[in-house]
């Protein structure tokens, strides 16, 4: 179906099939989930689409199913869709992250797709789906499907093509704990200054983790994984000593706020006082999510 709209020609696919195909014959064609990201850019005058492709009614992308000890999300889930607690029970960081992006009416708008799309350094779903190792299967015309690492995605390393849409994401289920942690500006919902994520890999013997919102994209302080995961006694008590899990956001801190080179003179010079602040909320997150997980 195909409306015009004062602007912008907007057509309505029922399925991903029809999308992609609006999508390639249409190349100026912008897609849209929520709004919440793209009308805000058209809103400021950053964006004026010639065409937009809504995916609102395209049901394939608005649920999950479960896949070879995977869920595979649809790119279409709001994040008040994931908020919920058959959600939470299935990947609880992710849970814990819908529920901290913005206010009520851009939860119930907002989309996992359109998070991703976006990339903004504060998308809150990115660092989980980082410490996941999660994949993003990829969809354009003609039936082509490619599935890259979020991570890849993300960096640009392998970024979204022209005509291509999220159709879904797969997401290890670890049944062990996850948390996530944001650190705002101000109470009430707000965008990060620092998020974190940590989740607990049982199978592989791993602590996986993931810095948001200080970098364009989330940061793995992978020595400081490294370290901790042989620290945890695995089959056992999984609890760790407070000066243990001090370290551990010591590490991560240094790892992702790192301090500057040395000057000419050979001399490093000191932290300002914001990138000080910056490191102690990076290793309050990452020492308290750690607690968490491990309690
Ligand atoms: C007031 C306000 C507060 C916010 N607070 C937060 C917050 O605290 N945390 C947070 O993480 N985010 C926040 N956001 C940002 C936003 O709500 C999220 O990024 C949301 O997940 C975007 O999803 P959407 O469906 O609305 O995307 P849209 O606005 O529809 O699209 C965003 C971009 O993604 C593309 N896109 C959408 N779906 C797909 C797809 N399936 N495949 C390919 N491309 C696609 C679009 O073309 C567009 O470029 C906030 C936004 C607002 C306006």
């Amino acid at each position: 179906m195909t409306t015009q709209a004062p602007n912008a020609a907007v057509s309505l696919p029922a399925t991903l099939e029809e999308a992609v195909a609006a999508l390639a014959a249409t190349p100026t064609a912008v897609p849209v989930a929520g709004g919440t990201d793209l009308m805000a850019a058209v809103n400021a005058g950053l964006l004026r689409p010639a065409a937009l492709v809504g995916l609102g009614r395209v049901a394939e992308i608005r649920g999950w199913q479960y896949l070879d000890g995977h869920a595979l999300l649809g790119a279409g889930l709001t994040h008040a869709r994931m908020g919920r607690p058959d959600f939470a029970a299935l990947i609880p960081a992710l849970a814990a992250a819908a529920r901290a992006a913005g206010p009520p009416h851009i939860r119930n708008a907002g989309t996992l797709g359109g998070n991703i799309a976006t990339a903004a350094a504060t998308g809150d779903a990115l660092p989980v789906l980082a410490a996941l190792e999660a994949t993003v299967l990829l969809a354009s015309a003609g039936g082509a499907r490619r599935e890259v690492p979020v991570s890849h995605l993300l960096t640009g390393m392998d970024p979204l093509r022209g005509g291509e849409l999220i159709s879904h994401v797969r997401v290890p289920l670890l049944h062990a704990p996850q948390v996530f942690l944001k650190a705002t500006g101000r109470t009430g919902p707000g965008r990060a200054v620092a998020s974190l994520a940590l989740v607990l890999d049982p199978a592989r013997r791993a602590v996986r983790c993931a810095v948001g919102a200080i970098a364009p994209m989330p940061l793995r302080p992978l020595e400081a994984e490294a370290w901790v995961s042989a620290l945890v006694d695995w089959d056992g008590d999984r609890s760790l000593a407070p000066e243990a899990l001090a370290a551990f956001g010591e590490y991560v801190a240094a790892a992702c706020v790192p301090e500057q080179p040395a000057g000419e003179d050979g001399v490093v010079p000191p932290l300002t006082p914001a990138v000080q602040h910056l490191r102690r909320t990076v290793a309050a997150l990452a020492r308290r999510a750690l607690g968490r997980a491990l309690a």
